[in-house]
């Protein structure tokens, strides 16, 4: 099979690291990919959201199966286009995406379908935003619609400080993204996601990670795209999998069949796991990142027939998928100063040594190579250093062993990744 990865970061690193394992393969590409990608897949200079470049590409090359890995191809359309002119696509079409895109549709979903989340109001104009807060208990959840880089949920402690909040997201603050405003209440628990397979029809349940959010160690500091995280998790264990499977994804696949915008990909459901069970936060539309990195550093089975069957609408005729039993965890390497300013260019020493650990790989975020084979940083995060262990605390040892083998003066990593991991587990 011929399949081209579109996306180029820690992501996309690890599903072609573990699409390239596959006997089924016999030609892997992946746009744009990155330095570390270059190992494992043929790297092509197509932005990841360049849609008609990479339409071109897929025809061109008779691409057997296109595997989308960011959200903004998935927004714009790339599924639509590959699906119409009959190639494989894992991933939704746009439609199907907007429980990505607009925060709104997803809470509507939510009624629709009977899904359990918070209490929430959509909200066009400050005045009846403001009245809601009436209904409400402080904190105030408040949410602008659109994507807005993982920035768009704040969170204020007084009704003073939400009015104020309100003002300037609707006044566009987040651009057109936070015109339209959901105000949630606050829930209570601990985060956890849970991951699904779906072929538009039907889906079967990957598994659960739980993810460090915030910068720097004791979860402070400003909010990033992800400093690390572990699978499996204390808190999801088989019996919230499943429950979330029967309570949220399942509903959700189906609802969105019978309304004609047939759900196929992976579907990533964020959760707030309370003393009610599973409650839905958000959905996406892709692989978490950096979770992908430890559920295929995690997964036995080949992916590649799991992932055909979700193009191909028969993913209920898939065996349950195997995993590891053992614990993996990531820690996010990234430029000092992310997620606010930081260097590019700067040199990266003893990735080579860190892969050598057994049990360790080191996947590529944001890493180029110079004219002269030096391993240079290209972005905010920029690697994934990835362990496995017969224990949270053996994986996290090595993972740190690996992380102090690299030699990289502008960079720097949290301290405390998986530490809620070993609370739980004693
Ligand atoms: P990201 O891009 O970081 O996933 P997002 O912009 O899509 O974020 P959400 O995932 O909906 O937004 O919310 C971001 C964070 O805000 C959640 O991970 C959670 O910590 C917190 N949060 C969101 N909704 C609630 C809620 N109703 N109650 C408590 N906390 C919440």
């Amino acid at each position: 099979m011929k399949i081209l990865v579109v996306g180029g970061g820690g992501r996309e690193h690890a599903l072609c690291w573990k699409i390239a394992k596959s006997p089924l393969v016999e030609q892997l590409w992946c746009a744009p990919g990155n330095a570390g990608i270059a190992d494992v897949a043929d790297c092509v200079a197509i932005a990841a959201d360049d849609v008609p470049a990479l339409v071109d590409f897929s025809i061109e090359n008779a691409v057997d199966m296109v595997v989308i890995g960011p959200e903004a191809p998935l927004v714009k359309g790339l599924g639509d286009r590959l699906r119409a002119i009959g190639i494989a696509v894992f991933g939704p079409d746009a439609a199907a995406a907007q429980v990505e895109g607009s925060k709104a549709f997803t809470k509507a979903l939510c009624d629709r379908a009977n899904i359990p989340t918070a209490r929430y109001g959509t909200f066009t104009d400050p005045a009846s935003a403001k009245a809601f807060l009436d209904g409400l208990e402080p904190p105030y959840v408040l949410k602008a619609d659109g994507l807005a880089a993982g920035k768009g949920v704040v969170i204020p402690e007084t009704r003073e400080e939400a009015e104020a909040e309100i003002d300037d997201m609707m006044s566009g603050r987040f651009g057109d993204a936070s015109r339209t405003l959901v105000i949630e209440e606050f829930l209570n628990g601990e985060e956890a996601s849970v991951f699904a397979l779906c072929d538009g029809n039907t889906a079967i349940p990957l598994t659960a990670a739980q993810d460090h959010k915030r910068a720097h160690d004791g979860d402070q500091g400003p909010n990033t795209g992800g400093m690390g995280a572990y699978s499996p998790t204390p808190i999801a264990g088989n019996a919230i999998i499943r429950e979330t499977m029967d309570r949220i994804i399942l509903p959700a696949v189906k609802t969105l069949k019978a309304e004609g915008m047939p759900y196929s990909g992976v579907l990533y459901a964020g959760l707030m796991i309370g003393k009610d069970g599973p409650k839905l936060i958000e959905f996406n539309a892709r692989f978490g990142d950096p979770e992908c990195q430890i559920l295929m550093m995690r997964m036995l089975s080949d992916i590649v027939p799991y992932l055909k069957a979700c193009a191909d609408g028969k993913i209920d005729q898939m065996p349950p998928i195997s995993w590891h039993a053992s614990a993996a965890v990531t820690v996010v390497l990234a430029a000092k100063g992310y997620p606010e300013t930081y260097k590019k260019g700067t040199e990266i020493r003893g990735v080579d040594a860190a892969n050598e650990l057994a049990q360790v790989v080191v996947f590529h975020a944001g890493t180029k190579r110079s004219d002269d084979g030096h391993l240079l940083a290209n972005g905010g995060r920029v690697l994934n250093v990835t362990a496995m262990g017969s224990s949270y605390r053996a994986a996290i040892d090595r993972a740190y062993e690996a992380v102090d083998l690299i030699d990289w003066a502008d960079g720097f990593c949290r301290r405390d990744i998986g530490w809620r991991a070993l609370e739980h587990s004693g």
